[in-house]
């Protein structure tokens, strides 16, 4: 599937499906900076071939009894755990991320599987016996249909199991529409959902690019889209679907991206800190939607945090992901390393002190690789654009203000509204900023709080377009349609019309 100039197809009705459109796209190894192969990108035809197979395959699954429906994810979940090293290797390999964060990649969708197996429970709902007159009341959520997930290069696995699972184990079928940079993993995951015993037809994938999309969100049969990415498509997407017409209309929660702030108190343990902003700012090379890129300093302890940062920024690890003591891999292609590099360009011409740069490293052995080194600036200003947009790079910004309301104020203001954490000793500090902070998700002491599987991922403000967040039981919510139900038996049932509205008797 991998091996060089592999030919990377779409997933229909349970089989691989080798693409007719004729349009490829080169996928790297950005390690190296050679041609892994080339993914297919799909055409209009190809999208309708996806959604007449899921929707073929909608109506018996649907009936399948959850019970049955777990069953299969919980063949799925060991297929995951034996093929774990595996579906990291291709991580690494399309994406370029360290091995043990691939890994740690897996684990987390994994962890979406285990939640999809408790579906039975999930799905049940509420009772009222007798509200009057001999009749009761129920509820229902009952799946949608054909849904459908686009997903961002930057977790290839884990996005695409924040929404298969539990879209699948509430009934419905799905197709995935994956990121063209690092294709791969999609057809890994179809094959062990193909394994596990799941009906052909109920997990399809289609590779491609804006013409797959666009037909997905026109097809008149897609009840659902989830979409993960950059905030511009995630706000066309979210805009296009919810004016589209149509018996339903489409469902659609679009996540955006993020310039997540972690602010440090004078009261924090300064190590502490340091750890978290290291992990967090450099981990996967910054391309992580949970990064951490602006370090916001407050009072007296700038000076010594930048001082203790710069030693560590400078010593990071920068190597191809699969060897060992790797801490950073590269960049996904070459054309975002350039899009990195042209951000601390524009830094360095706004007047920030470039303290660490990472332009123009070299990886022995790899010397074509999409590799940049750490870098850190101090003195960042809100007008800045290295502080205002997304970077997306091992890049962080650290920000001055004098105490703790400026920085609550600063971290507001901004347009994204995904993570955060403030690292502090005072507990009524940490109350007041989980209160007080316009974020989705908050870290105290933590540096990347993403949801556990049975809570919910989302984000505020720009970065997320729509009602419900990922997974969890607002995941639940988003795949199912409620119906209320009402009855009564002949016993019960008193003589004559009534024209006065029901009320309980
Ligand atoms: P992207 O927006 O470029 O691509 C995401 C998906 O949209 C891909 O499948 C891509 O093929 C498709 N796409 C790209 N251009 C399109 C267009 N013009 N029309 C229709 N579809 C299009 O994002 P990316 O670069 O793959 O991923 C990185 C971004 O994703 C970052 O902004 C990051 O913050 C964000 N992200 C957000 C979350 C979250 O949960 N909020 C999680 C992961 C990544």
């Amino acid at each position: 599937m991998s091996s060089a100039n592999s030919q990377v197809e779409h997933f229909i009705n349970g089989s691989v499906s080798p693409s007719a459109s004729g349009r490829r796209q080169d996928v790297f190894n950005p390690a190296t900076g050679e041609v892994s192969g080339q993914v297919a990108l799909g055409s209009v035809e190809e999208v309708n071939a996806a959604v007449a197979a899921a929707s073929a395959a909608a109506p018996a699954w649907a009936e399948t009894a959850p019970l049955k429906r777990a069953r299969v994810m919980f063949k799925f979940k060991e297929l995951i755990e034996q093929n774990h090293d595996a579906l990291a290797a291709a991580i690494t390999r399309e994406h370029g991320k360290v091995f043990s964060d691939a890994k740690g990649e897996v684990t987390r969708g994994l962890e979406i599987v285990e939640f999809a197996c408790g579906i039975p429970q999930l799905l049940k709902t509420q009772f009222t016996d007798n509200i009057g007159g001999g009749i009761d009341n129920w509820n229902l959520r009952q799946p949608l249909g054909v849904t459908a997930g686009i997903t961002p290069f930057n977790f290839p696995v884990m996005v695409p199991l924040w929404m298969a699972p539990v879209a699948i184990a509430t009934g419905n079928s799905f197709i995935l529409k994956p990121s063209e940079r690092d294709p791969s993993p999609s057809l890994m995951l179809a094959d062990l959902f193909r394994q596990a015993g799941l009906p052909d037809g109920v997990f399809n994938v289609v590779q491609g690019d804006k013409v797959a999309v666009d037909a997905l969100l026109q097809h008149p049969e897609v009840q659902a889209i989830s979409f993960v990415g950059s905030t511009p498509i995630a706000e066309y997407i979210y805009s296009e679907a919810t004016k589209r017409a149509g018996t339903f209309p489409l469902r659609a929660q679009a996540l955006g991206g993020a310039k997540n702030h972690l602010v440090v108190m004078p009261d924090a343990n300064l190590d502490q800190a340091v750890d978290a902003l290291i992990g967090a700012a450099y981990g996967s090379a910054g391309e992580r939607c949970m990064a951490i890129s602006v370090a916001v300093a407050v009072g007296s302890v700038a000076d010594k945090l930048v001082e203790a940062l710069i030693p560590r920024v400078k010593a990071l690890k920068v190597k191809n992901g699969m060897e060992d003591d790797a801490e950073m891999g590269p960049l996904v292609t070459a054309a975002h390393k350039a899009k990195v590099e042209g951000y601390i360009d524009s830094g360095v011409e706004a007047g920030a002190k470039l303290l660490v740069d990472g332009r123009g490293l070299k990886v022995p052995g790899h010397e074509n690789g999409f590799f940049i080194g750490g870098s850190l600036f101090d003195d960042v200003t809100p007008e800045m654009k290295i502080y205002k947009e997304e970077i997306f790079g091992p890049v962080l910004c650290v920000v001055r203000v004098p105490d703790f309301a400026a920085a609550v104020k600063l971290i507001n203001a901004h347009e994204y509204g995904n993570g955060v954490s403030l690292f502090t000793a005072d507990g009524n500090t940490a109350h007041e900023f989980s209160r007080r902070i316009q974020v989705g998700m908050v870290g105290i002491n933590v540096p990347i709080p993403v949801p556990m599987a049975w809570h919910s991922f989302g984000g505020w403000k720009r970065s997320l377009f729509g009602d419900t967040h990922a997974y969890g039981e607002e995941g639940i919510r988003f795949y199912t349609r409620y119906k209320s139900i009402m009855q009564r038996w002949s016993a019960t049932i008193g003589k004559g019309a009534e024209f006065t509205m029901p009320v309980a008797k």
